[in-house]
């Protein structure tokens, strides 16, 4: 199946308002992870691009974006939010194709990044300095100012959403950015842009150049003219994107995954719990940093759970995101091999039970069928590492104290739920867990646009979305004026 007719040419950058081949005037092969079919050509920018980038934003900072109150610009990104809710069909096509979501979760993507629009829009005049009691004859106040121009680095597997939450907070509080989407899903970061070029924003406030990691992702991320960088991705390229700009001392936001744990207490309601408990783990695939791939179970409960669990997972099907199934394919067919390759690391652990992927589903599509496993070991390796694919692991515990020590007992620290109705325990579990957010009876993967997001150890630092974002997307500047 084709591409939907775009209003821009897939193989150009934006930069500066105007759609344009890269410089070097190559493209890369944009696949369609359903069935492995090439869907169109996109640009592969170069430093050169990022250069031009750059030096528009800058511009567009000097001129009229620099010079749009606060109104005026949450007035601009309101707007581009209405228009995102016009396009969403097409947003959810291109998202289908590109990363391979099934039509009813691209469109979802679709409406929050309509809602994160909304949000900083709004937000946009709602953020001030302070004035701070002094010597005497002194006033002293603050100011919150964009940092300049920011680097947005994406990932292929929520683009709208983390667009939403990095370019959108970074424009409310007067930034110009420079986006570099991922090579293996771009088309609706492209799509933002012109949506956001016809909505009004002034040349050079948002540019965007495809591009490669090593090529356009680092020359932006070590770029000397950017000054603040929001990346989201591998802990392995979030250590070479801090290191970059730490050359360059520029504050990074990074997001990099986990390993994030629900833990089902004894007096769990598990007719509440069990939709948050599968869902959370096969949603897009299990490609999702906030994916709870570790389910962990008071003995008493763990058989039952299993039971429950598994019945869910033998009535899930992959297949074509255009299908619309529970779940699509894989981002691409190397996703495929390093989930395919944690499975057969895991060889030792009792399968509980899988989906199924549909019949006369493309051969050439990443296909992995959901996996649920059992696991009594919380240090094996597929109950440590990020696995990034449609695997949920379930531990036993015997108490309190030892779900504490498995759930903090892994490098990362993103998500964690608790389904408990002891409300001590509650309490005492939203302290102890060491993650950036703790759902109690829920589970949010990340939670709505209002929620602030980011993670602890190797889960990242820096928080985006609500309005934490926006002190992010800031720096402060404090005034002392001695008037005697
Ligand atoms: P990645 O971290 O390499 O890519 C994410 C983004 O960073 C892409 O836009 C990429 O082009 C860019 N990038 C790559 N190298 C760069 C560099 N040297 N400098 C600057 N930017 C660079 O992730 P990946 O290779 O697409 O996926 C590998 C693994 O990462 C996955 O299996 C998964 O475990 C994890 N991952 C996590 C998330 C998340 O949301 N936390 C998202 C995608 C992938």
């Amino acid at each position: 199946m084709s591409l939907p007719d775009l209003p821009f040419n897939p193989a150009h950058c934006l930069i500066n308002g105007t759609w344009r081949a890269p410089l070097d005037g190559q493209t890369l092969a944009l696949i369609d992870p359903s069935n492995g079919s090439e869907l169109t050509q996109i640009a592969r920018g170069q430093s050169r691009d990022i250069d031009a980038s750059v030096e528009a934003a800058q511009s567009a900072l000097n001129g009229e974006w620099g010079s749009k109150t606060a109104l005026e610009r949450g007035r601009i990104l309101t707007r581009i939010g209405q228009l995102v809710l016009e396009h969403v069909d097409l947003l959810a096509e291109l998202e289908a194709h590109d990363v391979g979501k099934p039509l009813t979760q691209a469109r979802a993507d679709a409406i929050a990044l309509a809602r994160y629009m909304e949000f900083y829009g709004g937000s946009a005049d709602k953020i001030h300095g302070e004035t701070i009691p002094y010597l005497g004859g002194y006033t002293v106040y603050t100011l919150r100012e964009p940092h300049g121009v920011t680097g947005h680095i994406v990932p292929w597997n929520y683009p709208m959403q983390i667009i939403g939450r990095s370019v959108g907070a970074a424009l409310a509080m007067g930034n110009a950015a420079v986006l570099k989407p991922a090579e293996e899903a771009c088309l609706t970061a492209l799509m933002f842009a012109e949506i956001a070029r016809t909505a009004g924003l002034p040349d050079g406030a948002l540019n965007v150049v495809p591009g490669l990691g090593a090529e356009a992702g680092a020359a932006l991320s070590s770029h000397k003219d950017v000054q603040h960088i929001s990346f989201t991705g591998s802990v392995a390229t979030g250590a070479l994107v801090q290191q970059a700009a730490g050359a360059n001392v520029v504050p990074v936001t990074l997001e990099l995954g986990g390993k994030s744990p629900q833990l089902v207490f004894e007096d769990a309601n598990l007719d509440d719990a069990l939709p948050f408990l599968v869902n959370a783990g096969i949603q897009n695939a299990g490609q999702t940093c906030s994916a709870s791939s570790r389910i962990l179970v008071q003995e008493n409960r763990y058989a039952e759970v299993v039971a429950a669990m598994s019945e869910r997972y033998s009535a899930l099907t992959v297949g074509p995101a255009m299908d619309d199934l529970n779940l699509g394919p894989l981002i691409s067919e190397r996703q495929k091999e390093i989930v395919t390759g944690f499975l057969a690391q895991g060889k030792d652990l009792h399968i509980a039970a899988t989906g199924q992927i549909a019949e006369g589903a493309p051969s050439k599509g990443a296909y992995v069928a959901p996996h649920l496993l059992l696991c009594s070991d919380p240090h094996h390796p597929l109950a440590q590492q990020e696995i990034f694919g449609p695997v949920q692991i379930v531990i036993p515990f015997k108490d309190e104290a030892e779900a504490v020590a498995i759930a903090n007992g892994t490098d990362f620290g993103l998500v964690a739920s608790v389904w408990t109705e002891n409300g001590a325990r509650q309490m005492r579990l939203a302290k102890a867990l060491k993650s950036g957010q703790v759902f109690i009876n829920n589970y949010g993967a990340g939670g709505g646009v209002e929620l602030p997001f980011g993670g602890v150890g190797k889960s990242g630092h820096g928080r985006e979305k609500g309005f934490e974002a926006l002190y992010g997307f800031s720096t402060l500047k404090t005034v002392a004026a001695k008037h005697g």
